[in-house]
């Protein structure tokens, strides 16, 4: 058996194209991402539920005639 089988497994940096800034377990020296908790619309609520209200009212639109 090697020794060194097993990366080391640590505490990073992950850097996110917003700005923000977290830490993580891995074993990269740091990482970074395009979307993060702070900026993912899914997270923010904003643009997400726009765009589903507009799908959802021509949904109905269409069915009302
Ligand atoms: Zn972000």
């Amino acid at each position: 058996m090697k020794p060194n089988i097993h990366p080391e497994y640590k505490e990073i940096k992950v850097h996110c194209a917003c700005g923000n800034e977290f830490m993580a377990g891995s074993t990269n020296e740091e990482i970074r991402v395009e979307v993060c908790s702070q900026c993912h619309p899914f997270y923010t609520g904003q643009a997400k539920s726009i765009e589903k209200g507009g799908r959802i009212e021509r949904f109905n639109n269409k069915f009302k005639r």
